[in-house]
């Protein structure tokens, strides 16, 4: 699979191939911060297929936490792009910056520990509390 994206004022663009290993939507309380409420769809693409093709993404982590994830975003527009987490050798796409989000076809749904009232999940989709469990 090829998806390609970007952010919003088109700064910034980016490439990535490869087998998701993850799509799914993130109920957690920090994906809320990202989307603006919503649940975050995303794609997790292995971190060899993953390449920035324009521009330079600003990174940011947190300093206050032991395991931060790293967000990559546009310095001009602010989109958030993608998230690096630490250990697992994904980079974290967010749906809405592909060029075609109908790549995107949602797995699951996670973290719903943290889900809103008003947050969906279609029907049949698996649901976890927090991550799956790999095994
Ligand atoms: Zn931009
Ligand atoms: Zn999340």
């Amino acid at each position: 699979m090829k998806l390609e994206g970007g952010c919003y004022c088109g700064q910034v663009r980016y490439v990535a191939e490869g087998d998701p290993m993850m799509q799914a939507q993130c109920h957690c309380r920090e994906c809320q911060y990202i989307t603006g409420g919503a649940p975050n769809m995303f794609m997790a693409i292995p971190v060899a297929g993953f390449k920035f093709t324009k521009g330079t993404a600003k990174q940011f982590a947190r300093k206050d936490l032991e395991h931060p994830v790293t967000r990559e975003f546009c310095p001009e527009c602010g989109t958030h792009m993608t998230t690096r987490p630490q250990g697992f050798p994904a980079v974290i796409v967010k749906v809405g910056t592909l060029d075609d989000p109908k790549q995107f076809t949602p797995k699951a749904a996670i973290y719903t520990i943290d889900k809103q009232a008003f947050h969906q999940i279609p029907d049949g989709l698996a649901t976890f509390e927090r991550l799956p469990v790999r095994g």
